[in-house]
């Protein structure tokens, strides 16, 4: 079978399409032949060389296909843990030390079949497309743990979204609105802003020509947002301290453009902000997340849908943030 696999890191040219014998089901898995696997910014950090992954490794983390075994359509919940830690009990299952990511810790999904445990495939209506489907889970899976658990949203509140036409941003911002909450969003270009417009962004600001933290004071009244979610990192993360409002809090599951911001930390202990990291979510955030998506209330958005081989394709869309949603992979 064919499978996009990094033995070496490193740039564009350590994503190779190989030839590997069919993969056996372990004692509790079943087989997903897979018919659509989405490409997130995760896979970039494990190209480029991550010390959890184990190489080589398939890239990875969403998939959607048939179940050899059943043959039901199914997604794939992209994580596994120990399931019985004083983590995984309480709902933290992203702490548990055991905690593993398809195409991450552990070989990934952008292969024609993959071998996973059983209780990770979750069946998905017929009104949902493959593509659809394995756009999902990771990135709403994320965006429900950050802004509805550890982000305590409330339907009055304000939220301001970096970068929102990225995957996890475009989930942020129909989470955001089905909680009744009022979204900014940010992107870098008049089309974008468009389109996250059209996908109901109350207030859309282009960041590359317009002054976020000011434009934000006049939305806001000088009162500044409730949330902000960056997961942009070093390039915003100043602002986003002067975005957000007395006593509010600053969300992030990532740092794309770099993880070392400078900080005044007087921002933080004077006007009460919080920063609260996340990182993926439990098995029950991923059924609530995927909810909505199941009964067509919401839908996941797709930039492109391309072949397996064209990978390096993808992960150069997404390196120059011209993604707008999910990359497809079609195997
Ligand atoms: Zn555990």
């Amino acid at each position: 079978m064919k499978a996009v696999q990094v033995s070496t890191p490193g740039g564009l040219e350590a994503l190779k399409l190989v030839d590997l014998t069919d993969p056996v089901p372990g004692p509790g898995e079943q087989t997903l032949e897979v018919k659509a696997a989405s490409v997130n910014h995760l896979d970039l950090w494990v190209r480029k060389g991550l010390p959890v992954a184990k190489y080589p490794i398939i890239l990875g983390s969403d998939a959607a296909g048939i179940v050899l075994e059943t043959g039901r359509r199914a997604l794939l919940n992209p994580s596994t843990s120990c399931g019985t830690c004083e983590f995984c009990s309480s709902g933290d299952k992203p702490l548990c030390l055991k905690f593993a990511i398809f195409g991450e810790h552990v070989n990934g999904t952008q292969a024609q079949r993959i071998c996973v445990p059983a209780e990770n495939l979750i069946p998905f209506p017929d009104t949902i497309s493959f593509e659809e489907a394995a756009a999902a889970p990771l990135v709403y899976t994320t965006a429900w743990r950050m802004l509805i658990t550890r982000g305590r949203l409330a339907p009055s509140e304000d939220v301001l979204i970096w970068s929102a036409g990225a995957g996890v941003g475009v989930a942020c911002l129909q989470l955001a609105r089905l909680a009744g909450a009022r979204v900014i969003a940010t992107a870098s270009s008049d089309e974008k802003c468009e389109r996250l417009k059209n996908l109901g962004a109350d207030f859309v600001l282009n960041h590359a020509r317009e002054d976020v933290v000011r434009r934000l004071r006049e939305l806001t009244n000088k009162r500044g947002v409730d949330i902000v979610v960056d997961y942009i990192g070093k390039d915003t993360w100043g602002r986003s301290v002067q975005c957000v409002r007395r006593g509010g809090r600053i969300l992030t599951c990532g740092a794309t453009s770099g993880y070392d911001p400078a900080e005044d930390l007087r921002q933080i202990f004077y006007r009460q902000i919080e920063g609260i990291g996340c990182t993926m979510g439990n098995n029950k955030e991923t059924l609530d997340a995927l909810r909505p998506i199941f009964e067509g209330r919401i839908r996941p958005v797709i930039d492109s849908v391309i072949p397996l081989a064209n990978v390096a394709d993808a992960h150069e869309r997404i390196a120059r943030r011209a993604a707008f949603g999910k990359i497809i992979l079609n195997p």
